[in-house]
């Protein structure tokens, strides 16, 4: 069975010492594919570097989350552009809006966005977007940047309902789920993934966030957990683990550009 974990921060403190076992736990559970994705300049830097010690396994991705926009000083910016040339780089973000913390005041936030949406396009590279209870005021920026097509990118960690999962879908993105699928109070959750097209489903870990049940709280959450989240999800579109495996591996490929044959 192969697995691609779509969405971890693998250069989070957590794995200073430990990410050899993590990443060989990761392959011995059949993840044969890890994207790194940065959230700030220091961690979009550090994902290319793990990307680089493991070439075709760990893919990095760039940018500046919503809330460490806030933080983000203005060569940080100009800086991220330029690591979005690197060839290791299959992604922009983790972009996207935030109303839960709000540490960025809103109008910043948006703006930074909008640098995402830009650069993914110029980068002919997909969008890695975190919602946290915006999600329409995400699908609304993103329209006017889809009227020439779709867009491509991902809605990470998805958490809305069926009404928000067809709004991206009609943008063109992929929706991505973590552990929050497998929750006992998910059900609501799983309802919505048991109805996203076989091509247009990922799966995700978030770690060290959100470990999946059965290890619900145990923390940090590392990529090969991505198993529990891909069996819950067969059980609850009624497929095979493998046939679910096959395609959100191939979907995953496909979109970040990367081998998965
Ligand atoms: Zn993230």
């Amino acid at each position: 069975m192969k697995l691609y974990d779509t969405h971890a921060h693998l250069t989070d403190e957590a794995y200073r010492d430990d990410l050899d076992r993590v990443l060989a736990e990761a392959r011995s559970a059949g993840v044969i594919a890890i994207n790194v994705v940065g959230f700030d300049l220091t961690t979009s830097r550090r994902a290319i570097e793990l990307a680089a010690a493991q070439p075709g396994y760990l893919h990095a991705t760039v940018g500046i989350q919503p809330n460490s926009a806030v933080d983000a000083d203005a060569e940080d910016w100009g800086e991220i552009e330029r690591l979005a040339a690197d060839s290791r780089v299959r992604g922009i973000g983790e972009t996207g809006l935030d109303r839960y913390w709000n540490d960025t005041p809103w109008g910043l936030q948006q703006d930074y966005f909008e640098r995402h949406i830009v650069l993914a396009a110029e980068r002919e590279l997909p969008l890695v977007i975190h919602m946290r209870e915006c999600g329409n005021e995400i699908a609304d920026q993103l329209l006017s940047h889809a009227s020439n097509g779709h867009l491509r990118g991902v809605m990470h960690s998805f958490t809305g309902d069926w009404d928000l999962c067809v709004r991206c879908l009609d943008l063109g993105l992929m929706i991505s789920f973590a552990g929050m699928v497998t929750f006992k109070n998910g059900a609501a959750l799983r309802e919505v993934a048991a109805r996203v097209p076989a091509d247009r489903l990922l799966i995700e870990t978030d770690s060290p966030y959100l470990s999946p049940e059965p290890l619900r709280g145990r923390r940090p959450n590392e990529p090969a957990r991505v198993a529990h989240t891909l069996r819950c999800l067969a059980e609850a579109r009624r497929v095979p683990v493998s046939e679910l495996a096959e395609q959100t591996t191939a979907n995953a490929g496909q979109l970040f550009g990367c081998e998965t044959g």
